[in-house]
């Protein structure tokens, strides 16, 4: 392998719904950041879709900074299939020789990621919080891709050098999307590819979508999280979401103990959020959730107790009892508004 022939950074653009979903449009807007840091490498930015995806879909990858959108479709290919595409990334590594290749870590990309670096024979680096250029050489293309390690205690850089495409899984809601911007210069190449041959050894026969129970906490503007200081009165924090417009959020503890689901986790092994507010009810800010709430604009921590470490990531920390004090700050806010 001679890793000079490989150039650009290519996004998997995964399809949700019949669009490209939130997680790949965000490293769209990762993947710009990272060539207008290093222009003199004058890489592009390359979206790769698979299906037989709508123009609106393609046109929604170049509006949020895809360059060029590659599309590979077979009438065949009507759900995601591990097999199909494997063979249809290593297809287009083997002709177009990416230098760096952005899957989400989706449930989808995780299972796609590994697959494809063994088929490449590369280095995959999963679940990756932050990626830069080798800082120490501006005519580098090394891609230095950090991770949290040891249930984030820990952060490890790890880079690929002797492999490529240098492969990385992003979690979603990490990294910034681009404004959708109609005006974006991009091209489109839509490529009829066979795959006859491919062996399919699990097959999807039919996709069926949970009920969707309320907002996706990783879109919402205002959370308000409860932890095990709230044990099972969450029903006090939902009357005060309800009334001020929040989402409901919960740490690990909470939903290990059964008392809120898995889809409002917030944290390393839950979703990242960065609302406009969160508020974090009786929960001690732990390094696992706080890495998945840090970014949110403005924080506001409810704690008894004054050493809790939450209280070193909040914008404001009120200390006393949560479910007193909850009523009266959405009485607040709610005086605020009239
Ligand atoms: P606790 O740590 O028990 O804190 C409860 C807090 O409530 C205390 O600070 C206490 O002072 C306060 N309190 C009690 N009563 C009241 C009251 N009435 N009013 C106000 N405050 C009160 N955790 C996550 O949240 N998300 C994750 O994604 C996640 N992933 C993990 C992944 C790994 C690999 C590991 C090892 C752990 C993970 N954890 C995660 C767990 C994490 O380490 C903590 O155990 C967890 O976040 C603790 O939850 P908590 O803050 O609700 O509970």
């Amino acid at each position: 392998m001679n890793i000079k022939e490989y150039k650009d950074i290519y996004v998997f653009c995964e399809i949700r719904d019949g669009k490209i979903h939130d997680a790949s449009l965000e490293l769209l807007g990762e993947a710009n950041k990272l060539v207008s840091g290093r222009p003199n490498l004058d890489y592009k930015v390359v979206g790769a879709v698979i299906g037989n995806v709508s123009d609106e879909a393609l046109e929604q990858a170049g509006h949020h900074g895809a360059w060029k959108v590659m599309n590979f479709r077979n009438e065949g290919i009507t759900h995601y299939s591990t097999e199909i595409y494997t063979t249809l990334l290593s297809r287009m590594i083997d002709e177009s020789k990416p230098d760096i290749l952005l899957i989400p870590a989706t449930v989808l990309g995780r299972d796609l990621a590994p697959r494809l670096a063994a088929r490449c024979d590369t280095g995959l680096t999963a679940d990756a919080t932050k990626l830069e250029f080798d800082p120490e050489n501006e005519n580098s293309s090394l891609l230095y891709v950090t991770r949290p390690a040891f249930g984030g205690n820990l952060f490890g850089t790890i880079v690929c050098e002797n492999t490529r495409p240098q492969m990385t899984t992003i979690r979603p809601g990490v990294m910034e999307p681009l404004k959708s911007d109609a005006a974006r210069e991009f091209t489109v190449e839509k490529k009829d590819v066979e795959i006859s041959g491919i062996k399919e050894l699990v097959k999807v026969l039919e996709v069926i979508p949970k009920p969707h129970k309320g907002v996706d906490i990783a879109k919402a503007d205002l959370i308000i999280s409860g932890g095990r200081g709230i044990g099972d009165n969450f029903k006090i924090l939902r009357e005060v979401a309800d009334k001020i417009g929040a989402e409901v959020g919960a740490s690990r503890a909470v939903v290990d103990a059964g008392i809120m689901e898995k889809d409002v986790q917030v944290g390393q092994t839950g979703k990242t959020v960065r609302p406009k507010v969160y508020i974090a009810c009786g929960i001690s800010g732990a390094v696992q959730h706080v890495a998945g709430m840090e970014k949110s604009d403005f924080i506001i921590a409810i704690n008894k107790d004054p050493g809790a470490p939450i209280f070193k990531t909040a914008n404001i920390g009120i200390l006393g009892d949560a479910l007193e004090i909850l009523p009266l700050l959405a009485e607040e806010i709610e005086r605020i508004r009239q």
